[in-house]
């Protein structure tokens, strides 16, 4: 199983529970957690930033 670490708390992350930003900005790719990446997520669709389900 594929297995990555949340760069935000360090925990180790299952592949189905990983939001990766770098597609966003030219920035490296960051693999979060649903954890931590829910206020970010959250910011940006607030602003229209990203589209998800
Ligand atoms: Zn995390």
């Amino acid at each position: 199983m594929y297995i990555t670490k949340c760069d935000i708390c360090f925990k180790e992350v299952e592949y189905d529970n990983e939001i990766s930003i770098g597609y966003l900005s030219p920035v490296p790719h960051y693999s979060i957690c649903l954890k931590c990446a829910k206020p970010i997520v959250q910011f940006l669709q607030k602003h229209g930033l990203i589209e998800k389900d």
